[in-house]
């Protein structure tokens, strides 16, 4: 059963100083699904991504997101709605612990809360305990409830992925945009990541994201968008984008 409308994208564009980035796109993700964005580098997928998410204003076509306008919805109202990402690069503090990197990304201290810590109000601390809960749910979710008090750092760099992964979860979103979230992970690693992705779509959310690893996009998603020079050149269940030849010339072949 074909869940709510996500994202909608039709006709978007983006045009730097006349290269055109992304072009033309027509985009439905519905939700519960698992959409992959493949793609040569270049393509596009990173400039896509990050219209999506309300960090990048489209230059033509027209995109909501959870209901939300993009190009006209400041950033913060986006994730507001309901939208989280990662990062190609990790953006990890280094030095706090695993617990403290993922209250980050919940937004501890809200405006209302400071205020009331201010004041000395017993609610700001009820407010702290809360997030301190869905800090550690969010480390179990993704495995690292053992790693809760270790430092970023000292984590090993599958754990540092998912870790980003823990923080994105923080602020409880529908839709979460991860951006290359196996690269640089070891087989192991990766299966293990296709793992999550599948049990947290099982839970409700939807997830789009941007991948290299093709075996890893094609074993996780309930669908794959293949962007070249911009424009969307296929978009199907996995099996038919791993026999299209189109995709195959474009991409797959030289992969
Ligand atoms: P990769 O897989 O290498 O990350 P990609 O598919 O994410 O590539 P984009 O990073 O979105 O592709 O880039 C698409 C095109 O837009 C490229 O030609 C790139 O040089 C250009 N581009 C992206 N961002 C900018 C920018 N801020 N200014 C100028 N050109 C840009």
């Amino acid at each position: 059963p074909a869940g709510d409308t996500v994202v909608a994208l039709a006709g978007l564009g983006k045009e730097y100083g006349g290269v055109h980035a992304v072009r033309g796109v027509d985009l439905e993700i519905r939700a519960g699904e698992v959409v992959g964005l493949i793609g040569p580098n270049g393509a596009g997928k990173t400039t896509l991504v990050n219209m999506i998410s309300g960090l990048v204003p489209p230059s033509s076509g027209s995109a909501t997101v959870l209901g939300a306008e993009i190009g006209r919805t400041p950033v913060h109202r986006i994730a507001a709605a309901g939208v989280s990402r990662t990062f190609q690069h990790s953006k990890l503090f280094n030095r706090l612990s695993a617990l403290e990197n993922v209250l980050v990304g919940a937004h501890l201290v809200s405006r209302p809360t400071f205020l009331r810590r201010l004041l000395w109000l017993p609610s700001a601390r009820r407010d702290e305990s809360a997030a301190l809960r869905q800090a550690a749910r969010c480390l179990e979710r993704v495995g690292l409830a053992e790693l809760a008090a270790s430092r970023a750092e000292a984590l090993s760099y599958g754990d540092q992925r998912r870790l980003e992964i823990a923080r994105a979860l923080a602020s409880d979103p529908s839709l979460l945009i991860l951006d290359e979230p196996a690269a640089g992970m070891n087989h192991v690693e990766a299966r293990r990541l296709s793992e999550l992705i599948t049990s947290l779509a099982q839970d409700g959310l939807t997830i789009l994201f941007i991948e290299h690893n093709v075996g890893m996009v094609l074993r996780t998603c309930t669908r794959v968008v293949v962007l070249n020079f911009g424009e969307v050149i296929a978009s199907g269940a996995p099996a038919e984008i791993a026999s299209d030849p189109a995709v195959v010339e474009a991409y797959l072949g030289s992969a």
